[in-house]
C-alpha cells in the first residue's frame, strides 16, 4: 500500500483551508478503506509566509485532524519554491507525493487514479487540464499563448499541465539534485525521464478567496518557463545581426547604383551604409557575447547530467531511497 503525502502550498488561504482539509480528509478515509493508501498517509500544508491566519489554522488542523501536518516557511518565497519545500520535506516520509493547490481547483477525484497509476509502476503522474471552464477567459487564452511560445522556444513541457502531479520518492530524490534557483517545475520534472502517465483534471472555480497569483507573479513564472530552459532568445539576436549584414550588402549595391547614377545628396551614401553596417555588426556582436553568457548561465546551474533509473550490477551502490 502506498504511503501518500499531499503537499499543498498556502499563501493567505484562511478562507479555503478548513473546507479544503475536510474534503481531503473524506478522500483519505475513502482511499484508506479501499486499501489504496496506507493509514499513516498525510497532508502537508506549506505556509508560504502568509500574512493572515493561515498558519494558525494549519496548527489547529494539525491538533484536531490526524492527517494534517504543517510546514511554516519564514517568508513568502512563491508558489514554486513552496511546493519544492513541501516535496523535499515529504520525500523522506512518503512513497509518493501529490502536489495540489490549497484552493482545490484541481479535480480531487483524479487523486485516486494517480495513486493507481503509481501502483502500476509510474514514477510521475501529471494532471492534465481537460476543461478549464473554472479559469477566466483571460487566463485560458494567455495560458494557451504561453504554451505556444514556450514550444517555439524548444522548451519541453506537458501541455496543459500545471503543478497538480504525483511524484515517487525516487523521482523526488532525482529532482533534489537540481540545484537551480529559478524554479520552473513544469519544465524540470519532464527532464527527469522516469516512467510517467497522465490523468484528466477538470478545473473548477475557486470556492472561496481570491487568486494569489498576481499578474507580476504570473509574468515572472512565464519568464522563468522560457529563460530557465532555453537560450533561443540569444540565438535570435545573433540571427537578426546576421540578417542585418545580408541586408546591408544589398543596401550597399543600392547605394552604389544611386551614387553612380548621381541621384544622391552628398554624404547620404556613407551615412546610409554605416547605419546599416554598424547596426547589424553591433547586433551580431551582442549576440555572440550573449552565446557565451548563455553557456555560462547553463553551466552555473549545475544540473545533473543524467538520472539513474535502476542499477543492476556487481557492487550495487545503495539506491537513492
Ligand atoms: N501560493 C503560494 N505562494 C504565493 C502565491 C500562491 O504558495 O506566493 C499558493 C496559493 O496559496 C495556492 C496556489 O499557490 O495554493 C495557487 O495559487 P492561486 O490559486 O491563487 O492561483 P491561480 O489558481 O489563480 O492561478
Ligand atoms: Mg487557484
Amino acid at each position: 500500500m502506498t504511503k501518500l503525502c499531499i503537499v499543498s502550498p498556502c499563501y493567505n488561504e484562511e478562507a479555503v483551508l478548513n473546507e479544503a482539509a475536510s474534503k481531503l480528509t473524506v478522500l483519505f478515509n475513502q482511499l484508506i478503506s479501499r486499501q489504496k493508501i496506507s493509514p499513516d498517509s498525510f497532508i502537508l500544508y506549506v505556509n508560504d509566509g502568509s500574512r493572515d491566519r493561515t498558519w494558525q489554522i494549519i496548527q489547529e488542523l494539525h491538533r484536531s485532524n490526524p492527517f494534517v501536518c504543517g510546514l511554516n516557511l519564514a517568508h513568502n518565497v512563491g508558489h514554486q519554491n513552496a511546493i519544492m519545500a513541501g516535496m523535499m520535506t515529504a520525500r523522506h516520509h512518503a512513497d509518493a507525493v501529490i502536489t495540489i493547490d490549497a484552493d482545490l481547483q484541481d479535480d480531487i477525484t483524479a487523486i485516486e487514479q494517480m495513486v493507481d497509476k503509481f501502483a502500476e509502476g509510474n514514477d510521475i503522474v501529471y494532471g492534465v487540464k481537460v476543461s478549464r471552464q473554472g479559469d477566466s477567459f483571460a487566463k485560458r487564452t494567455t495560458a494557451k499563448m504561453f504554451y505556444r511560445l514556450q514550444e517555439s522556444m524548444g522548451v519541453k513541457s506537458v501541455y496543459n499541465h500545471a503543478d497538480f502531479r504525483l511524484m515517487s520518492k525516487r523521482a523526488l530524490n532525482a529532482l533534489s539534485l537540481y540545484k537551480e534557483r529559478n524554479l520552473y517545475l513544469r519544465g524540470l520534472v519532464p527532464m527527469l525521464g522516469f516512467p510517467s502517465d497522465t490523468v484528466p483534471d477538470i478545473i473548477s472555480p475557486r470556492f472561496a478567496g481570491e487568486s494569489k497569483y498576481t499578474l507580476g507573479k504570473m509574468l515572472n513564472l512565464a519568464t522563468d518557463g522560457i529563460t530557465s530552459f532555453s537560450t533561443k532568445p540569444i540565438s535570435l539576436i545573433t540571427s537578426l545581426g546576421l540578417l542585418g549584414l545580408v541586408v546591408s550588402f544589398f543596401v550597399l549595391i543600392y547605394i552604389l547604383v544611386s551614387w553612380a547614377t548621381g541621384h544622391v545628396v552628398s554624404g547620404w551614401s556613407s551615412i546610409m551604409l554605416s547605419l546599416w553596417f554598424i547596426g547589424s555588426a553591433l547586433l551580431l556582436s551582442i549576440g555572440i557575447v550573449g552565446q557565451y553568457i548563455g553557456k555560462i548561465y547553463i553551466e552555473v546551474k549545475q544540473r545533473p547530467l543524467y538520472t539513474v533509473e535502476e542499477y543492476l550490477g556487481v557492487d550495487a551502490v545503495p539506491q537513492q531511497k
